[in-house]
């Protein structure tokens, strides 16, 4: 008997969704920063087992959408609920239920096994964990409530066990040597992205985009020219700083990372370009891969 299904990781902003996904699948395939909003897209990971596929996806954090590629990410987020084996609900040991309140009704009606996982437990002693398992259990009588800490590795085990337990028979949904559904492409974007996230302040990495021109892989090293997309003039001079150096350190970064994820020696060349109000703009998201699913 073969055992295949869709592992849809859904939560808050920043309570650690990306951090889960990478450990349960072995690869740094999302990028994880201490901001909000660091993830975009829904980026599908898969785990191989002789009878059994796991398909996770990583969501973007549930947010009130204020701009159109916000809509697009709570798209993803939506989407991600519909088409679950199992929904794993991800919260932390800061977060009050209150912050989920939308949610929860529509996570006790759903016909989906949810696993509240109740994650950043290195933080915290056994005793507020154990309040903390009380109250969710109370908020959601129906789903199997667990206490993980992501970076830790701790009860990723009992965690693995529980999904394969609950995994439906099934073919397996993708061939049994891939490991997501996004191009290369979308990884070098990211680790670019990451950068940002981390190098720049404020408003300046919610106004970037990534796009990569070319990607050339040869026998020793791959080439790729990037070009950064901006949402007004002033930004393009910030990410630029001052006698190039931010960017630099961008590309310096960022090389290291798409290194590491392709284990081969990498050219990247970067490149800023302004695209006024991408972020609103219908037929610009669809070229970034933004779309309606
Ligand atoms: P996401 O927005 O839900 O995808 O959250 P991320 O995976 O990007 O993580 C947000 C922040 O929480 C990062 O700074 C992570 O290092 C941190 N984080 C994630 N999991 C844990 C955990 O188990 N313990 C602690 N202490 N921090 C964590
Ligand atoms: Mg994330």
């Amino acid at each position: 008997m073969h055992k295949a299904g869709f592992v849809n990781i859904i939560g808050n902003p920043n309570v650690g969704k990306s951090t889960l996904m990478n450990i349960l699948v072995g690869e740094k395939l999302s990028i994880i920063t201490s901001k909000m909003q660091t993830t975009r897209h829904r980026i599908m990971g898969i785990v191989n087992g002789n009878d059994f596929q796991i398909v996770y996806s990583d969501t973007p954090g549930i947010i009130k959408p204020h701009y159109k590629l916000q809509k697009f990410m709570l798209n993803f987020v939506n989407s991600a609920l519909q088409d679950a084996d199992i929904i794993l609900y991800l919260t932390d040991i800061v977060e009050t239920w209150d912050k989920n309140k939308p949610y929860l009704k529509k996570l006790n009606d759903i016909n989906i096994p949810v696993i509240l996982l109740i994650n950043k437990i290195d933080l915290v002693d056994i005793k507020s964990i154990n309040q903390l398992i009380h109250d969710w259990q109370l908020r959601l009588p129906k789903a199997k409530v667990l206490p993980i800490s992501a970076l830790n590795n701790s009860n990723i085990d009992t965690l693995l066990n529980e999904i394969i337990s609950l995994l439906p028979e099934s073919p397996p949904y993708f061939p049994k040597d891939q490991l997501t559904d996004k191009p290369e492409n979308f990884f070098v974007s990211e680790f670019i992205r990451e950068q940002i996230l981390v190098n720049y302040k404020k408003e300046v990495p919610y106004s970037v985009e990534i796009e990569v021109e070319e990607f050339k892989e040869d026998k020793d090293i791959i080439r790729i020219r990037s070009v950064i997309h901006v949402a007004r003039d002033t930004q393009k001079g910030i990410i630029i700083g001052y006698k190039g150096n931010a960017i630099k350190k961008v590309g310096i970064e960022a090389r290291k990372a798409i290194e590491s994820f392709f284990n081969k020696k990498v050219y990247l060349e970067l490149f800023v370009k302004v695209n006024k109000e991408w972020r609103d703009n219908d037929r610009k998201l669809k070229g970034f891969g933004y779309h309606k699913i």
